[in-house]
């Protein structure tokens, strides 16, 4: 049986901020939902990986969630018991969710989108629900399906549990174990002072950790950013916008330090049955390694158009970086200097804007 076709001029995958924020401002340009452009998203619900953080990131231990264009996120923020109690999996998917209603964008889900190949001039996406053809696509699959874990020789014959920060929800699973807290980085910290509360913990970095104690300022931020953007614009693979902005000194990791959770050792250079060790010897036994050591992004289903350079990062141009430089059909969205819920938005206008001019769409306004 021939697989279902739906035409597209512009297709749209995932329906994260990035995505939405992207649909939002094509259909602003006046492309019709359903034959102008859809968004295909493979999770069950609205709310892009947000649906899926542990429960105990709140809005209060969350950077930030900056607004989607054109409706404000303040009144999510509020639901909730007790303020700075609200969960982040819980008012960011009632927010997209309601988006996704008030303006009418076309989302289907869930659809999980294979693989993209370029056939004649357009670009065929396989999917579970059959086949989507687009003239452009605008690619919005951020990061979180690919949990990034370094490799340590040793590692296979642990004989304990290892998890990534994904796989985190609570501390009350590693309550009386040992364990190893690898990372240093914002998520890092955070699940190394909930877990201390309950459990031994060791805190491993492969850097000194950087806490700042003056507040993240927009010009750091302007600058943090500035430097991934140069990264992919000369093809280099992106390294993460949100982990360049330091640790910020809030009431918990002051407690933290107080109660001496914050003692960085540096990394060990092998796994044991029952540990980890370093290069004098030194053992830790641990029941639990947890790796909050970052993402990738998740862009295996573009593999066939080939977009990777030689360094194994993707050369990227236009306004805002989000245009492929060998395939100006296809923009990548929340990837790199977009990759923060601020970036995302900005993003999806910059290639909702430069693609339908690419493909010389009739639009409503520029
Ligand atoms: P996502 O929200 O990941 O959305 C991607 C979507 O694509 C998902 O819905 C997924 O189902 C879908 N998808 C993926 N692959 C496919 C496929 N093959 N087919 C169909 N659908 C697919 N940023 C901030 O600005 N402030 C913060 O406080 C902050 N905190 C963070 C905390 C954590 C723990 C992490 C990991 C990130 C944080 N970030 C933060 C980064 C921020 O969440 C993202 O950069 C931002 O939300 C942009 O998301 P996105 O739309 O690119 O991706």
């Amino acid at each position: 049986m021939t697989p279902q076709r739906t035409d597209v001029d512009v297709l749209v995958i995932g329906a994260g901020q990035a995505g939405l924020s992207a649909a939002f401002h094509l259909r602003r340009l006046g492309l019709s939902p359903g034959d102008g452009y859809v968004v295909l998203d493979h999770a069950p619900g609205p709310g892009g990986a947000w649906q899926f953080r542990w429960p105990s990131l709140t809005l209060s231990t969350v950077n930030g969630v900056h607004d989607l264009p054109g409706a404000s996120f303040d009144e999510y923020a509020d639901i909730g018991d007790l303020p700075g109690t609200v969960r982040a999996s819980a008012a960011v998917p009632r927010y997209f969710g309601d988006y996704e209603e008030r303006f009418a964008l076309p989302v289907r889900r869930p659809v999980d989108v294979r693989v993209v190949c370029d056939r004649d001039g357009l670009l065929h996406a396989e999917t579970d629900a059959g086949l989507y053809v687009a003239r452009g696509v605008i690619n919005a699959t951020g990061t979180w399906e690919r949990p990034f874990v370094p490799f340590h020789p040793g590692a296979a014959r642990f004989a304990g549990r290892t998890l990534h920060t994904r796989d985190y929800r609570t501390p009350d699973e590693f309550a009386g174990a040992r364990v190893v807290v690898v990372g240093g980085g914002i998520s890092a910290l955070q699940i190394l002072d909930e877990v201390s509360r309950v459990a031994d913990t060791l805190w491993v970095t492969r850097r000194e950790p950087v806490f700042s104690d003056v507040p993240f300022t927009p010009e750091a931020g302007t600058a943090a950013v500035a430097r991934v953007e140069d990264r992919v614009r000369r093809g280099l693979p992106p390294g993460s916008v949100v982990s360049v902005t330091g640790l910020p000194v809030t009431p918990a990791v002051r407690a933290a330090r107080e109660r001496g959770v914050l003692d960085r050792h540096p990394m060990f250079d092998e796994i044991t049955e029952h540990g980890v060790r370093w290069p004098d010897g030194t053992e830790y036994e641990a029941d639990v390694i947890i790796w909050n050591t970052g993402f990738r992004s998740a862009l295996d289903h573009l593999a066939p158009l080939r977009l990777r350079g030689p360094g194994g990062g993707i050369t990227m141009t236009g306004r805002l970086a989000t245009q492929v430089a060998r395939d100006a059909r296809i923009h990548l969205v929340g990837y790199g200097p977009s990759a923060s819920t601020i970036g995302a938005n900005r993003a999806g206008r910059a290639a909702a804007t430069e693609l339908t001019r690419h493909l010389a769409l009739p639009t409503r306004v520029g």
